[in-house]
């Protein structure tokens, strides 16, 4: 019977690759054929590096030839958000402002996953500088939603959550800001998962919002997420990135422990609140219960102050950004206005010309919150909220283990159906605090929703370095949903583009 990628995880491709039953460029060759066949109606891909990955793939190959161990994910393809350099591909933010940047080094989670024996296919398309939760803000194309091409893949890694659930990639990175990984892994229906600050290096990743910003992982089953994160973490902290820790944990180990007598954290106001919809609470709610199945017990928690998280993050967000993006002035980086009279105008048209509406909106604001008056009434006040919200998880966690909440208030809509930047911003309720407080949260796909047909998911955090329970937990609500009989799992690839392309020769 016909072998296709999409229905391999990262670590059957790795151990059929170790068993000799397919070669890593037979592997490299059916993902890219997947995505020559897919990305028309996806468009998740940027950039597409076939000679890249072939390459990457005859090295495994070879390695293999000559006796040599192989790596763990050992040709095991993988896309990469564009904005992440690796040498050899542009790494452009999806912005006109670095539409012909050449990356000139590799960034480190990058150059781990290559260690690690990945095969990197392509870059993935991105909400331009990461700002946005539809990957409609790409100054290139939309990316479209596997589970309905009229619909948006979130964001703002929405192009390596839309390859994955595409089935033309077994794996992504993603980086996560405010909710830029799970978001889009939850409209999608994979797993995405954002580590805690710190547990990888951001040297090579494009800065948005530095006391932020974090690279993870998406797949389509836990493993591949936790193996992912062994790639990224196993080889401990990053001497180019002064916030890297050492993560010294096998992110496999325990994952199929039993989580009896273990304690969930629910937020009541969390499945309160405004904008959740029905099928999005039915399913955390089933979720709550499938973990109390398992022998978990469920405690309310309650975090006084979650009301200021989102305020407080477009403040610091914002302010970060209107830093970290000031070096884009058309001189040293980035796109040159041609013709200009003077400096003053070559940087200003250059970066009037080179960003787009929500990069500026974003700037302007930053710039406005860090101005001398304001600062004090804004910044500050997001400061002292930001520690507050830290200090609420920190309490909460002294009752549970884990929390559970939605990773997002709906499913997937559709492009352009959401258009005022405030009611964009709102959606980002469930995500905003974790990067915050600077804990780790994974997004779990649980099935199709009952009203809309689409991916509904929930969300486990829990406290600073403890990543690898929140897994363990995620891997609960999988096995729970997996079909005891055929091993498969609730929701794999979008029908739609299973077994187009990408068969294994
Ligand atoms: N949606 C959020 C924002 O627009 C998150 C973005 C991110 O995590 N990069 O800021």
């Amino acid at each position: 019977m016909a072998q296709y990628i999409d229905t391999l995880s990262a670590a059957r491709i790795a151990a059929g690759i170790k068993a000799g039953e397919f070669s890593a460029r037979e592997v490299a060759q059916a993902s890219l054929d997947a995505i020559a066949a897919r990305e028309d109606a996806v468009q998740a891909f940027l950039q597409v590096c076939p000679e890249l990955a072939l390459a990457a793939a005859d090295r495994v190959d070879a390695a293999r030839a000559a006796g040599g161990e192989l790596p763990p994910l050992a040709g095991v393809p993988f896309a990469i958000k564009d904005n992440m350099n690796l040498v050899g591909t542009r790494t452009t933010c999806a912005s006109r402002m670095l539409e012909n940047y050449e990356s000139v080094y590799t960034a480190t989670c990058v150059q781990r996953m290559l260690d690690a024996g990945c095969v990197p296919v392509g870059k993935a398309n991105m909400d331009e500088f990461a700002f946005g939760s539809t990957t409609d803000s790409s100054a290139f194309h939309p990316t479209h939603n596997p589970w309905d091409t009229e619909r948006v893949p979130g964001g703002s890694s929405g192009g390596s959550a839309a390859a994955v659930a595409a089935g033309e990639v077994p794996l992504a990175l993603g980086s996560d800001t405010g909710g830029s990984i799970r978001q889009p892994a939850a409209l999608c229906g994979v797993v995405g998962m954002k580590p805690t600050y710190g547990a990888v290096s951001r040297y090579g990743v494009v800065a948005f919002g530095s006391s932020l910003d974090q690279v993870g992982p998406f797949g389509r089953t836990v493993e591949d997420v936790a193996l992912a994160m062994n790639a990224l973490t196993g080889a401990g902290k990053d001497p180019y990135d002064g916030t890297s820790q050492d993560c010294p944990v096998d992110f496999c180990e325990h994952l199929n422990d039993p989580i009896e007598g273990r304690r969930v954290g629910i937020i009541p106001a969390f499945m309160e609140a405004e904008g959740l919809t029905p099928e999005m609470r039915a399913a955390v709610e089933a979720a709550a219960r499938e973990l109390e199945n398992q022998g978990a017990e469920l405690v309310e928690v309650d975090l006084p102050h979650l009301d200021a998280a989102i305020a407080a993050y477009y403040v610091i967000g914002p302010a970060e950004a209107f830093s970290n993006l000031a070096r884009f002035d058309g001189i040293r980086y980035g796109y040159q206005e041609p013709d200009c009279a003077n400096l003053d105008a070559q940087s200003s048209l250059s970066r009037a010309h080179g960003f787009g509406p929500e990069a500026k909106r974003r700037q302007m604001l930053g710039a406005y919150l860090l101005s001398s008056g304001v600062y004090d009434k804004y910044y500050y006040a997001a400061q002292k909220a930001r520690t507050l919200i830290t200090a609420d998880y920190a309490s909460a966690y002294e009752r549970c283990d884990v929390i559970l909440m939605p990773s997002s208030p709906r499913t997937a809509w559709r492009h352009g159906e959401i258009s005022d930047p405030t009611q964009m911003y709102l959606a980002d309720l469930y995500t905003i605090s974790i990067n915050i407080a600077g804990n780790g949260g994974v997004s779990v796909p649980l099935g199709l929703g009952a009203d809309s047909g689409l991916p509904v998911a929930a969300q486990l955090v829990g406290p600073a370095f403890k990543d690898r329970t929140m897994l363990m937990f995620a891997r609960a609500l999988e096995r729970g949903l997996t079909d005891a009989a055929t091993g498969a799992p609730a929701l794999s690839v979008a029908p739609a583009f299973a077994g187009k392309g990408g068969e294994l020769a």
